[in-house]
Parts: structure tokens; C-alpha cells; sequence
């Protein structure tokens, strides 16, 4: 078996398995290579030149570095995000069930609040029709 990038009229390109070079020869005169994309029939093999080589190997070895930087990029927002709810929010921990409904039936009792509710308390609030935010609470070191 062999593998050719084939690249259409379109610059399309797409790879695709042959049993050899001469079997590849016979379908692309026969018109059956097709672009895969573009239904076209004007296919060729693509040469691999090494800076196409180069430049996937690249990119594959970045690739594990974009991920660790877009982690750290969420991670760095919900850091942002908890100093934010810790600086303009109070922190009502575990009475965080009661101080919702008194919020929300007391309109005159506005406040930010932040605590911890268990999946009871969720629920029950739920059925009351107070839908709570839970954002995930990362520590600020690592
Ligand atoms: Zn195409």
C-alpha cells in the first residue's frame, strides 16, 4: 500500500491509498480519481516537498502547546472570575440555600451572594424557579 496526497484543480487536498504506484497511474487515467471534495476529476498526485513535511511535523509538535495554552487561558478566566464573585459578592457558605430565597422573595434584600448548595438545595430552588450559576472554583496556585 501506498499513500499519495492528491491535490485537485481546485487545490484541494486529501490523501489517499493505492496498492502501488501503477494502480494510482491506471485510475488516474481511467478518470477515477476524484476530488473528494470537489467531485472534480482533475486530480494529480502532490508532490511532498519537505517543507510540506517540515511544516506538518511543526504542527504537530505544537499542537500539545496550543492545548496547554488554552487551559491556561480558561484556567486564568475562572481565576479572574472567582476573584471577581470574591471582591463583589458575599460569601454566605453553607446558609447560601436560605439567603437565595430570602433574596428573591424579599425585594428589597439585593445583594450578590455566593456560597455552596448541596444537589437537594439545588433542586429545590430549581423547582421554585431560581436558577442558579455554579462556576467551576479553581485555586489560585497550581
Ligand atoms: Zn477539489
Amino acid at each position: 500500500m501506498i499513500k499519495y496526497i492528491l491535490k485537485c484543480e481546485n487545490k484541494h487536498e486529501f490523501e489517499s491509498w493505492f496498492s502501488n504506484s501503477a494502480e494510482y497511474e491506471k485510475l488516474r487515467k481511467k478518470n477515477f480519481l476524484e476530488c473528494i471534495f470537489c467531485k472534480t476529476l482533475k486530480v494529480k498526485k502532490s508532490i511532498m516537498s519537505p517543507n510540506v513535511i517540515s511544516k506538518k511535523i511543526k504542527y504537530q509538535d505544537a499542537k500539545p502547546a496550543l492545548e496547554q495554552n488554552k487551559f491556561l487561558k480558561v484556567k486564568k478566566d475562572l481565576i479572574k472570575m472567582r476573584e471577581y464573585v470574591e471582591k463583589n459578592f458575599d460569601f454566605v457558605g453553607k446558609n447560601f440555600t436560605k439567603e437565595v430565597k430570602s433574596i428573591y422573595y424579599d425585594k428589597k434584600n439585593k445583594r450578590n451572594i455566593y456560597g455552596t448548595a448541596t444537589q437537594e438545595e439545588r433542586k429545590e430552588l430549581q423547582e421554585e424557579g431560581i436558577e442558579l450559576a455554579s462556576i467551576p472554583w479553581l485555586k489560585k496556585e497550581n
